[in-house]
């Protein structure tokens, strides 16, 4: 296989399982003149595996910007590029935003080689609504900005997928519960066709529950998904408490309520004590 001069091929690589690589990914990085990598010395131990041998470039959000530009000149000089990142698909919560962005700038061809993600791959065996969905990265490290992302979420009837971490599932669950409410649905994705994968799924505080009383179900990666709020009239209420708790810290809780009730046109008495 001859890669078009001048193209930039972002490819994905796996998320654990090394048998994932595609063979047209394998074609690919095999082929180009050079590879941009999130880590040059994590995707050099993948290339080995595989016995490819091409020279690789560090392309990570702390140099992007600035070596961009480089790369672009280089394409537009007629080299073959790619780009991966450690795992999955590139610009998927990984690298390479400003460098495709600059690239299709510059007028230069850029294709996909697809393959695995973690957020498609959970989503898959979730048994959640997938129709229509909505990916929200990360949650902020912070725990107060993490607690107003998820406020802002709670009336969202579509279903929600996060990235998480080993170090804040524990918070991140009890964060959404409080959220949410511990009756929604729920599936906690982990370690992904790796060896200790698991989907957990059931109630968001039945899944809280299990990840505080069990320490292997905090090791490793993670994908949580929580289900929407079930049906306009529910999401409207979800809304309408969220409204009034923040009105009410303000003015007398009749006139919040009533607010409440008509910017989220959801029924007066269904926001008290929610
Ligand atoms: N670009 C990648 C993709 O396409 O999925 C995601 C990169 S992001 C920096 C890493 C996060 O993806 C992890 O913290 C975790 O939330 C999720 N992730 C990656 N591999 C996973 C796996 N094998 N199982 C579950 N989640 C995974």
């Amino acid at each position: 296989m001859q890669p078009a001069a001048g193209t930039l091929h972002v490819v994905a690589t796996p998320i654990g399982n090394l048998a994932d690589l595609s063979p047209r990914a394998l074609d690919t990085l095999r082929a180009v003149d050079a590879i941009c990598a999130e880590d040059t010395r994590h995707t050099r131990r993948l290339l080995a595996h595989f016995g490819v041998d091409r020279p690789l470039l560090a392309l990570h959000e702390h140099n992007e910007a600035e070596v961009a530009a480089r790369l672009v000149a280089r394409l537009a000089a007629g080299e073959s590029l790619a780009l991966v990142s450690d795992a999955g698909t590139p610009l998927v919560s990984d690298p390479g935003f400003r460098l495709v962005s600059a690239a299709r700038e510059a007028g230069i061809r850029v294709s996909p080689v697809p393959g695995p993600s973690a957020i498609i791959a959970a989503l898959s065996v979730a048994g959640l609504p997938s129709d229509r969905f909505t990916f929200e990265g990360f949650l902020p490290a912070k725990a107060s900005a993490r607690r107003e992302r998820l406020a802002s979420l709670a009336g969202e009837t579509r279903t929600l997928v996060f990235y998480e971490s080993s170090h804040r599932i524990a918070d991140a669950l009890v964060d959404c519960v409080a959220a949410f409410g511990a009756e929604r649905p729920a599936v906690l994705a982990r370690e992904l066709t790796k060896l200790f994968e698991t989907v957990l799924d059931g109630r968001l505080g039945e899944l809280q529950a299990a990840v505080e009383a069990d320490a292997n179900q905090r090791k490793g990666e993670f994908v949580l998904l929580v289900g929407g709020v079930g049906d306009d009239a529910e999401a409207k209420v979800v809304q309408g408490r969220l409204l009034y708790s923040k009105l009410a810290a303000h003015l007398p809780p009749s006139t919040a309520a009533k607010l409440a009730a008509e910017i989220s046109g959801a029924p007066r008495k269904e926001l008290y004590g929610g």
